[in-house]
């Protein structure tokens, strides 16, 4: 069966990680509105242009330019998997979503949310750090508790080398979670209604929230 997922949760709950060793996992597409959207910013498209603003106030970019950017990456993922993170993050964006998956005869198979609080997820955001070459996400203060790895692959660069987020400072992230408990928090009973819901606890261990998620999806009918 051909995997097609939703990640939900706020910021900083571990969906970008989680996404990336699913994406691995079942050989899917992983689909980041945020990392595509950072990617218009670094190379200064038109796209980049319109979205500045919004993404340094740590505002959502508006529905129709978000759809249209994640319309033509489905488009050419054709009728194969994908993994969706950080999309949708509203109820119109979710109902976009809905129509597409109609329109072209596919279902999800699941809406998998990850559950954090917001006070452990604004000093998480402040110790985020992402390998420049990679883009693996690590917790600065994590690693040095645990005197773990920068990043699991050997040739690329040391920490000084490490990207701190500009949207992860303390006030953006708090601006950012009201706009999560306001705008995407609500996507939570549109899929519980479709009967597509399951919520895990982003608190565990990556791995074992990774263990969670595929429980999941192989009950849904989507294992390994
Ligand atoms: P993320 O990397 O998912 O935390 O996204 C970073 C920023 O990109 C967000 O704070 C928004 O400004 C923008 N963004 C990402 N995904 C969306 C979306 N689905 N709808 C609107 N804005 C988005």
């Amino acid at each position: 069966m051909t995997i097609r997922l939703v990640l939900l949760g706020p910021p900083g709950a571990g969906k970008g990680t989680q996404a990336r060793q699913l994406a691995a996992a079942y050989a899917v597409t992983h689909v980041s509105t945020g990392e595509i959207f950072r990617g218009h910013l670094e190379d200064n498209t038109a796209i980049g242009r319109r979205i500045e603003q919004y993404m340094a106030a740590g505002a959502l970019v508006p529905d129709d330019l978000t759809w249209e950017v994640v319309a033509s990456r489905l488009g050419a993922i054709g009728s194969a998997g994908f993994l969706l993170d950080g999309f949708p993050r509203t109820l119109v964006q979710a109902r976009a979503l809905e129509d597409w998956l109609e329109r072209t005869g596919r279902r999800l198979t699941a809406a998998v949310n990850l559950a954090v609080d917001d006070e452990v997820l604004v000093e998480r955001l402040a110790a985020r750090r992402m390998c420049p070459r990679c883009g693996e996400i690590v917790n600065d203060a994590l690693r040095r508790r645990t005197a773990g790895p920068v990043c699991s692959r050997p040739d690329c660069p040391d920490e000084a080398a490490w990207l701190r987020r500009a949207d992860d400072d303390e006030a953006t992230v708090r601006q950012r979670l009201r706009v999560y408990h306001l705008m995407t928090a609500p996507l939570i009973g549109f899929y519980r209604e479709r009967g597509l819901l399951h919520t895990v606890s982003g608190c565990d261990t990556p791995n074992d929230v990774l263990e969670r998620i595929k429980s999941i999806l192989s009950c849904a009918g989507g294992g390994e």
